[in-house]
């Protein structure tokens, strides 16, 4: 479980997180919504604990993220993170990318990681690229490659932030496909995303943030069919 408290976060004079709470349980896809700056990346990166936090509190399975007795090599691997782009290693066959973290991280032996990335590459369908170059690959299937990559480090929760944003139209359904491949497998995930339609269909629950605060949340049915706040409304009739 993901126990966000009424966190705070300001980056020099601009408060970007305004006590935000919210809590996600196990098998649970909750999706984030919400205008440019309000604050979105920058609630995921507290969660993994890649930035630190004013006030508040993060708890993952216990654990206290922003602790200073916290291990956070420890819990990054049991939350992976997906960004827009991730630069792969150029001189590394795809395998090669997926297998380092599970060598280098978790000391597995070149069999066992080799095992683990085959596995992961082929549940995102790239089986066939193993041996191919990060370059040679499509927008779509480098970011397959990079949650293949996250996957293999067998995380308990998934954190993507608007990964099909930089991807040509045509391959941005692939990738979602992906992710609700693993939101049906009953990962659970936190996805900040701008495909509305994506969102309607993978969400359990949907969050709409507006100037650092979580403006409203809710069912997707509700929060797109009878949103409350006057800012998700203004919000989504400029997306339609
Ligand atoms: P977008 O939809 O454009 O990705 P977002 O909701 O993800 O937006 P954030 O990236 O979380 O927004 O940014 C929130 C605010 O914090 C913005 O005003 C941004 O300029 C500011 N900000 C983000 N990261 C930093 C940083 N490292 N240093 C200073 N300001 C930052
Ligand atoms: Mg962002």
């Amino acid at each position: 479980m993901i126990e966000i408290e009424n966190v705070r976060k300001s980056f020099g004079q601009l408060e970007v997180l305004k006590g935000i709470d919210l809590t996600v349980k196990k098998g649970e896809v909750v999706t984030i919504i919400g205008g440019s700056g309000s604050g979105k990346s920058t609630l995921l990166t507290c969660i993994n604990g890649l930035e630190p936090i004013a006030s508040g509190k993060i708890v993952i399975d216990g654990v206290d993220v922003h602790a200073k007795s916290t291990d956070l090599n420890k819990l990054r691997q049991k939350v992976g993170i997906v960004f827009q782009q991730w630069n792969a290693f150029p001189h590394l066959t795809v395998l090669e990318n997926v297998t380092l973290a599970p060598r280098k991280v978790l000391g597995y032996s070149k069999e066992k990681a080799e095992e683990i990335a085959v596995k992961q590459l082929t549940h995102v369908g790239l089986g066939d690229k193993l041996k191919t170059y990060p370059t040679r690959l499509s927008g779509g299937q480098q970011q397959r490659m990079a949650i293949a990559r996250a996957l293999a480090m067998s995380p308990s929760y998934m954190l993507f932030d608007e990964v099909t944003s930089a991807l040509d139209p045509q391959l941005v359904g692939e990738v979602l496909d992906t992710l609700k491949m693993l939101a049906d497998e009953g990962m659970t995930m936190i996805c900040v995303t701008h495909e509305m339609a994506f969102a309607r269909d993978v969400s359990d629950r949907v969050a709409f943030f507006h100037q650092g605060v979580m403006a409203e949340i809710g069912a997707p049915e509700q929060l797109f069919g009878n949103p409350q706040h006057p800012e998700t409304q203004k919000f989504l009739s400029s997306t339609r």
